[in-house]
């Protein structure tokens, strides 16, 4: 019996129809709830409920969504076609509950199970970044702990605000507590600012391994690379990018700048040296779009989101061409195709 021609998911081409018609989905993907022929399926999560200071990040995956039709297909820095090699849709916004913080994780959770369950990669859109909560609990579900390259100003490793548990700054000591991340094999990335005197070597104790922003300033983005993959090596990883990572110079809208951060393009190479690694997960968040009149930060985090994705393009196309070679070819592994930037 043949095989069943596999469907391949593309945005519109923009030399047909001109970029700024047609409805607003992420890319100009099609607008499509399948989980077949994809991998992957980009996921807004409109939800601000649990942030500490500036509210708005419910309105981050709208934003991002228009500011992305201008993304196109190929990446020439890591020489991949992202549309070509990834068959992707929008599949649409996660259900939630304004001012229900803690059952808007049950309901995202739900939402996203079904999507790792099926070994696709979502590419959500936040949202304030205690929805990546919901998002490792989903995910441990179907693949058990996994590593995280969590990349923010924050280490969002505070045990409670308000004597309340679920924040956007507590995500990453509760799943740790909850056994859905290991931290001994995860990497946060860009920390800085003033801090709370019980966050001071918070994140370590837990058992990250913390690249602060001074210490970052002063690497490669081959040495974070190398980093980095020394730690995740071949497991499954989760990336989570809160845009207040780059200095609001670059991206003011989000709910809780923190100045003296890299630039657009700094992060952006710094993305690129991680290199294709196994990633089952992808969140960018905390864009609150109404603080930045300019949409810099928006148009910002869907380029963000396009590196992302030329990651995953890359992986794939390894994994295919080793899959084509036959059995017997050798393994590709991350680490033996680093990514010389
Ligand atoms: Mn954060
Ligand atoms: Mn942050």
């Amino acid at each position: 019996m043949t095989q069943k021609e596999r469907k391949h998911y593309r945005p519109m081409n923009s030399m047909q129809a001109p970029r700024f018609t047609g409805v607003r989905t992420f890319m100009r993907l099609p607008c499509l709830e399948t989980l077949e022929d994809i991998d992957v399926a980009v996921v807004g999560i409109p939800t601000d409920s649990a942030v500490s200071y500036r509210s708005g990040a419910r309105f981050g995956p709208e934003a991002i969504r228009s500011a992305s039709i201008l993304l196109r297909d190929f990446n020439p820095a890591l020489d991949v076609n992202v549309t070509d090699v990834l068959s992707m849709v929008d599949y649409g916004d996660a259900p939630v509950v304004p001012g229900y913080h803690e059952e808007t994780l049950e309901r995202v959770q739900a939402y996203l199970e079904p999507i790792y369950r099926a070994g696709v990669v979502p590419l959500i859109l936040g949202g304030d970044h205690s929805l990546t909560m919901a998002e490792l609990r989903a995910l441990a579900k179907v693949r058990g702990p996994v590593s995280v390259i969590h990349i923010d100003a924050h280490g969002d490793v505070l045990d409670t605000y308000y004597g309340v548990k679920h924040f956007h700054g507590t995500v990453f000591r509760r799943a740790v507590e909850e056994g859905l991340v290991d931290p001994a094999t995860s990497v946060q990335i860009g920390m800085r600012g003033s801090v709370h005197p019980s966050d001071v070597g918070a994140a370590q104790k837990l058992g990250y391994t913390v690249v602060t922003w001074d210490k970052l300033a002063d690497m490669t983005p081959e040495e974070l690379g190398a980093l980095v993959r020394a730690k995740v090596q071949d497991r499954p990883v989760a990336v989570s990018f809160d845009i207040d990572f780059l200095d609001p110079a670059y991206a003011p809208g989000t709910g809780t700048p923190e100045p003296g951060g890299p630039s657009s393009y700094q992060a952006f190479r710094y993305l690129r040296a991680l290199g294709p690694l196994n990633y089952c997960s992808f969140d960018c968040v905390e864009v609150a779009p109404h603080y930045d009149p300019s949409g810099a930060t928006s148009i910002t985090a869907s380029v963000v989101c396009f590196e992302l994705l030329s990651l995953l393009a890359l992986r794939r196309q390894s994994e295919r061409l080793a899959a084509a070679a036959g059995p017997g070819a050798q393994e590709i592994h991350a680490d033996e195709k680093a990514i010389a930037l």
